[in-house]
C-alpha cells in the first residue's frame, strides 16, 4: 500500500489515462451479472472490451437476489422449457468453472394436503426437472413420506403434511460472483471501471461515440466504440428510452441467525398466495424470500416494506411454527428489483416471463434486458451473436481452459488448521476467495490482528478486509460491508451498527479518508444496509 493509494486504484488510474482519445471494439454498459458476462465473453473472444459501472461492482439487483443458481423448476408449469434446460447446463458448467462461489445445496419441497400441487404431480415436475437439467444420478430427487420430510426438517410444520420431494440446486454469493466474473474478464484483457458512469451516446449502426464520467472526480472522456451494449439492468430503459419498456418487480428477503432457524436444506415454504418463498440456509444465518410485487420508484435503492415483511413473517410462521420467529429475530432485510420485460395485459409482476430479450436500436445499440442470475453466461453468448450479425465477428474462439480441480471443502480444512480458524471462518473465506484464499490468509498474517474475526464468531476477519480494501475496488464502506464481504447481511452480527465505526478506522488509512470522511462513509453505509429501517421493523408488532 502506498500511502493512501490502494494497489487496485492504481490500476484504475493508468486505465482511465487510457481512455482519453481510446477506442473499443465494445463498450459495456453496466457491471451487474448481465453486463460483467458480456464484458467476460467478449474479451475471451478477442474484442477489445471496455466494461463501465456507475455504481459498484453488483451495485444493482445482482447483489440483493436469492442467490440461487437454479434450473427453475417453477418455470416448468409455464411450459418455459428452453429456460429449465439452459439455467440447469449453466448451474453444471458455474458448478465446474467456480465450485468455491457456486455450491450444490439440497433442496426440499414440503407437500401440504388441500394445498398446492399433489405430490404425485411434483415428484413427477421433478423427476423431469433433474432430466432436463443434467443433475448427475447422487443428486436426483428423492420421494419422501411425512416423516422422512421431518426427519430431514424436523421444524417444520407436521399438520396436513402430504410428503415431499427432495432434490439438488445451487447457491452461490450474486455479488461475488460478479467481482470474480469482472476479474476474469480483466483477466481476458477487457479494462473495467466502477464508478464510471456511460452518458450521452452518440452512435451510427458502423460504430460510434460514448461518453463516461468518473464519478469520483467529476471529469468525462469521450471512447470510441464500433458497438455498444446496454446491460444497465432496472436502469435500460435511462439508457435507451426509446426501447421496449422494462418493468420492475420488488422482492424483499429477511435474514435470521442460522440457530434460530437451524435449516440443513434450503425449503420450499408453502405461501398463502402461491408466491415463490424460500428459506435458505447460509453459514450463520439463515435468509428467506422472496416477495414478488411491481415497484415504480426509484431502483437505486428499494426499500423494504412492511407488508413485505408482514407476508415473509406470515409465511416463515405458519412453516415453522415452533421457531417463534419474532421481528426482533430479524438481523438484516434487504430489497432488490428484477427488471422485466413488459407484456401486453400482465399487471402482475410473478407472471412476467424470466425470458431475456435483446432488441437491437436503429442505430445499433444493443439492448439486453431480463435474464437471470443463473444463465448469464447465455445472454452473452447470444449478445456475442448479435454482434456479430452487426459485423463485428469476434476474431477467435475462447481457449477450452477447464478449471483446475479445486475442492473447497479441503482447501477450507487446510486453511483452517494451518490459520486456527472456525470451520464457519475457513469455509466462507474459501466460499468468497476460492484459490486465492491462501494468498489472503498469508496477507491477514502480515496485518495487526489480522486473523482475529470482525466481531465475536463472524466469519471475516480484520486481515480480510485489509486485504479486500487494498485489491478489490473498494470506494465505500457498503463496497466492502455489503458486496465484498457480506459482513453486514449475512455475518451473522447481532449489532451490525457496531461494526461500522471500528472498520471504517481500520481502512481509513489504506483508502485515504480523513476522519470526517470515515463518519461520511459510515452513515452512507447505515443507509445503503437499511439499519434504520431494521431497527423499525424490529419493533414491529406481529
Ligand atoms: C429479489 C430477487 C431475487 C432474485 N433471485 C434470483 C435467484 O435466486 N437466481 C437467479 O438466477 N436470479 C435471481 N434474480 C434475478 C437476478 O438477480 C437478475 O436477473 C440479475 O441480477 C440482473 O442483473 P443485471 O446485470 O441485468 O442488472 P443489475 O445487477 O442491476 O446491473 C445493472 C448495472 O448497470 C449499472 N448502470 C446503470 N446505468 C448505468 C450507466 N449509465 N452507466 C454505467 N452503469 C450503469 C447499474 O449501476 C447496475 O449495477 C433475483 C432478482 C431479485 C430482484
Amino acid at each position: 500500500m502506498a500511502g493512501g493509494e490502494p494497489l487496485w486504484r492504481q490500476r484504475r488510474r493508468q486505465d482511465w489515462a487510457a481512455l482519453q482519445g481510446g477506442g473499443f471494439d465494445v463498450v459495456v454498459i453496466g457491471g451487474g451479472i448481465t453486463g460483467a458476462g458480456i464484458a467476460w465473453q467478449a474479451a475471451l473472444h478477442g474484442l477489445s472490451t471496455l466494461l463501465v459501472e456507475a455504481r459498484d461492482w453488483a451495485g444493482g439487483t445482482s447483489s440483493r437476489s436469492s442467490k440461487l443458481v437454479h434450473g427453475g423448476l417453477r418455470y416448468l408449469p409455464h411450459g418455459e422449457v428452453r429456460l429449465v434446460r439452459e439455467v440447469g447446463h449453466e448451474r453444471e458448467v458455474l458448478e465446474r468453472l467456480w465450485p468455491h462461489l457456486v455450491r450444490p445445496l439440497p433442496f426440499l419441497i414440503p407437500v401440504y394436503r388441500r394445498r398446492g400441487m399433489p405430490l404425485w404431480a411434483l415428484g413427477a415436475g421433478v423427476w423431469l426437472y433433474d432430466r432436463l437439467t443434467g443433475v448427475e444420478p447422487r443428486h436426483r430427487r428423492r420421494m419422501l413420506s411425512p416423516e422422512g420430510v421431518l426427519a430431514l426438517e424436523g421444524g417444520l410444520a407436521a399438520q396436513d403434511l402430504a410428503g415431499g420431494v427432495s432434490y439438488f440446486e445451487a447457491r452461490t454469493d450474486d455479488a461475488r460472483l460478479v467481482y470474480t466474473v469482472v476479474e476474469a474478464a480483466r483477466a481476458a484483457g477487457a479494462v473495467a471501471l466502477s464508478r464510471a458512469k456511460a452518458g450521452r451516446l452518440d452512435l451510427t449502426p458502423q460504430g460510434g461515440r460514448v461518453e463516461i464520467a468518473d464519478r469520483e472526480t467529476g471529469e468525462t472522456v469521450t471512447v470510441r466504440a464500433r458497438a455498444v451494449v446496454n446491460a444497465a439492468g432496472p436502469w435500460t430503459g435511462e439508457v435507451d428510452p426509446q426501447g421496449t419498456e422494462v418493468v420492475l418487480g420488488r422482492g424483499c428477503h429477511l435474514v435470521f441467525a442460522h440457530h434460530r432457524l437451524p435449516l440443513r436444506h434450503a425449503v420450499a415454504l408453502p405461501a398463502p398466495d402461491g408466491g415463490n418463498t424460500f428459506a435458505v440456509p447460509r453459514g450463520a444465518v439463515t435468509y428467506l424470500g422472496t416477495t414478488d410485487r411491481l415497484y415504480t420508484g426509484d431502483p437505486e435503492l428499494p426499500d423494504v416494506p412492511e407488508e413485505d415483511v408482514r407476508y415473509l413473517f406470515e409465511v416463515a410462521r405458519a412453516a415453522f411454527p415452533r421457531a417463534g420467529l419474532g421481528p426482533g429475530d430479524l438481523l438484516a432485510v434487504y430489497a432488490g428489483v428484477r427488471p422485466l420485460v413488459a407484456q401486453a395485459g400482465k399487471a402482475d409482476t410473478r407472471e412476467l416471463s424470466r425470458q431475456r430479450s435483446i432488441e437491437v436500436r436503429r442505430d445499433g445499440l444493443i439492448s439486453v434486458r431480463g435474464g437471470k442470475l443463473t444463465g448469464f453466461r447465455s445472454v452473452a453468448a447470444d449478445t456475442l451473436r448479435h454482434l456479430a450479425e452487426a459485423g463485428l465477428r469476434p476474431p477467435r474462439a475462447p481457449a477450452d481452459k477447464s478449471a483446475a480441480a479445486f475442492d473447497p471443502a479441503r482447501a477450507a480444512a487446510d486453511l483452517g488448521r494451518n490459520y486456527s480458524l472456525t470451520g464457519l471462518a475457513a469455509g466462507e473465506i474459501v466460499g468468497r476467495h476460492g484459490s486465492s484464499a491462501g494468498e489472503v490468509l498469508r496477507y491477514a498474517a502480515g496485518r495487526p490482528g489480522g486473523l482475529e474475526p470482525v466481531a465475536a464468531g463472524a466469519p471475516v476477519l480484520w486481515g480480510e478486509l485489509d486485504y479486500l480494501a487494498e485489491r478489490e475496488d473498494v470506494f465505500t464502506l457498503a463496497d466492502l460491508l455489503i458486496r465484498r464481504s457480506a459482513l453486514l447481511w449475512f455475518g451473522g452480527l447481532e449489532e451490525p451498527e457496531a461494526v461500522l465505526r471500528p472498520v471504517a478506522k481500520r481502512i481509513a488509512p489504506i483508502l485515504g479518508w480523513s476522519p470526517e470522511e470515515a463518519a461520511g462513509q459510515v452513515q452512507e453505509c447505515r443507509r445503503e444496509a437499511h439499519l434504520d429501517r431494521l431497527e423499525e421493523l424490529r419493533r414491529l408488532a406481529l
